[in-house]
């Protein structure tokens, strides 16, 4: 008789990820719209410094990343030894997790946040706690109401993910100042280029013993592929990370293609000015259509319809189309469509696909 090896507690609770899709067949000129990647590609000085990098891949990577940690801190004016960089944002949730909550321990997030943040309360054998949101947006009540004994790490993308809503400064510093002191509040900045005047939560991370903030080249920086992000906040915390962290845990080309994004200013201005410009322009344009969205701080819109069925039939229109955007029922929006803000091009044919679709239903 044999008997299959169990995992800890919590992992079978995991469901297996889900990401965006990245290829139609029987389709020319695909667009991919599903998984918040810059329509523009990659900086290209982050391409040419990554490919220096490759001629030394035979060597192991440095271990304390700190010429980019430097670079971090002159550009955003922290402190590089409050800076941790991961394997993209996803590992500094996860070593959050692994450090801080374990089988008892609650962690907390926001009724459509992030899918992360639940995988990895799971994987740390913690119990995932999820607070109402107000109609899409942040409540700040209901997290600091959820908060118990229990709790150790409150997880908030701001601005959000999959909504694109976000909540300002005066609220975030009364969740900072309301969440327990044995609680850990980490502000999710994936999206914070993306805010004009908007420090992602540095301030309060730079302030405060129990607020971290994570950050990632993956989104506005055009680095997905690389694996590249980065955690800041109090000494403390980030001396505990360091210990889980592997010592060669990020790429060679990956801190090259990533230091050398910081400095790519045309491409990165460009890049927000074309998302600024387009994310208006196809908010209005599908809303036109009656399919209204949030105002966006991000770069995508949640496209809301009738119900899950409207959301599927245009969903399989827009594939017809060699559209690929991304619906979002396993973030508890089955009436929504996720759509990454393209190029012009792209946008256009969302627009006009979108419209056709409209017009065939009555
Ligand atoms: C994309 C995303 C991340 C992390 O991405 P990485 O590629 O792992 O850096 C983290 N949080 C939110 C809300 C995201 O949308």
């Amino acid at each position: 008789m044999s008997i299959t090896p169990q995992p800890q507690p919590g992992i079978l609770d995991i469901a297996l990820y889900e990401s965006g899709v990245a290829t139609l067949s029987g389709h020319e000129n695909v667009v991919k719209l599903s998984s918040n990647e810059n329509p523009f590609g990659p900086p290209p000085a982050a391409v040419e410094a990554a490919k220096a990098a490759a001629g030394q891949m035979h060597r192991y990577p440095s271990s304390d990343h700190a010429s980019l940690r430097s670079a971090l801190g002159a550009a955003h004016g922290l402190e590089p030894d409050q800076i941790i960089c991961g394997a993209g944002s996803d590992e500094v949730i996860a070593w959050l997790c692994q450090a801080y909550a374990g089988p008892g321990d609650e962690v907390l997030y926001t009724e459509h946040g992030f899918s992360m943040y639940r995988i990895s309360a799971l994987g740390a054998g913690a119990t995932p706690v999820t607070a109402p949101e107000r109609e899409r947006v942040t409540d700040v009540d209901a997290l600091l109401a959820a908060c118990t004994e229990r709790t150790r790490l409150v997880f908030l993308a701001n601005p959000n993910n999959p909504t694109g809503t976000m909540i300002g400064m005066g609220e975030l510093t009364r969740l900072a100042d309301g969440i327990p002191d044995h609680a850990i509040l980490v502000i999710d900045g994936a999206y914070a280029e993306f805010v004009p005047g908007y420090d992602g939560g540095a301030s309060l991370a730079a302030n405060r013993p129990n607020v971290v903030m994570t950050r990632t080249f993956s989104k506005l920086y055009g680095l997905g592929g690389m694996r590249i992000g980065w955690g800041y906040g109090p000494k403390a915390v980030i001396d505990v990370l360091n210990r889980l962290r592997g010592p060669f845990n990020v790429s060679g080309p990956a801190l090259a293609a990533a230091e050398a994004a910081i400095t790519d200013a045309e491409f990165r201005d460009h890049s927000l000015a074309e998302n600024a410009r387009l994310r208006v322009w196809l908010a209005e344009a599908l809303a036109a259509q009656g399919v209204p969205s949030d105002v966006s701080h991000a770069n995508f819109i949640l496209a809301r319809f009738r119900d899950e069925a409207e959301a599927k039939a245009c969903d399989a229109h827009l594939k017809s189309c060699g559209l690929i955007v991304r619906g979002v029922a396993s973030y508890g929006l089955p009436h929504c469509l996720r759509i990454t803000i393209g190029d012009e091009n792209a946008c256009r044919r969302v627009a006009e696909a979108v419209a056709e679709f409209k017009g065939q239903t009555p």
